[in-house]
């Protein structure tokens, strides 16, 4: 168990996930749950892996965060994650009823917080958490630049 951590902190287990994925051939995106000042679930990117194109970083980490708590809504919990959620993953974090969000990069390419449909802006959109975008952001983009220059 992780107590006492400042929000800088939770984003570097973030991206310790990130980095763990990238070197497994994943692309390198991870993210925590916290809840009470404890991390109660980490995900990374899982899609090569488990064949399965929903395993985002952050699907990853609010299935492992729900199960634990044995409920659907997370409430009072904060997610971390290296890189701006996508449409699918923003759905997710605003049906699952996170606190805040923290994210490090932004994604003009797939984002959906500040980019693309700006999914917490939408009417659809029924839980909006607070948002706090560039924490950890120079880390998250370096790690995301020099797998996608490894593999060109
Ligand atoms: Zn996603």
């Amino acid at each position: 168990m992780i107590r006492g951590m400042k929000a800088p902190s939770f984003m570097d287990l973030a991206l310790q996930a990130a980095e763990n994925a990238g070197q497994s051939g994943e692309v390198p995106i991870g993210c925590v749950v916290v809840r009470n000042q404890e991390v109660i679930a980490t995900g990374a990117n899982r899609t090569l892996t488990d064949h399965d194109p929903t395993a985002h970083a952050e699907i990853v980490a609010l299935r492992e965060a729900a199960k634990k708590i044995g409920s659907e809504r997370l409430v009072d919990c904060d997610l971390y994650v290296t890189l701006e959620p996508c449409t699918m993953c923003a759905g997710a974090i605003s049906f699952a009823r996170v606190r805040r969000l923290y994210y490090g990069a932004a994604d003009p390419k797939g984002g959906a917080v500040e980019s693309g449909v700006r999914f917490f802006a939408s009417p659809t959109c029924h839980h909006v958490p607070d948002v706090y975008s560039g924490v950890g952001e120079s880390e998250a983009a370096r790690l995301l630049k020099e797998f996608f220059r490894e593999r060109r």
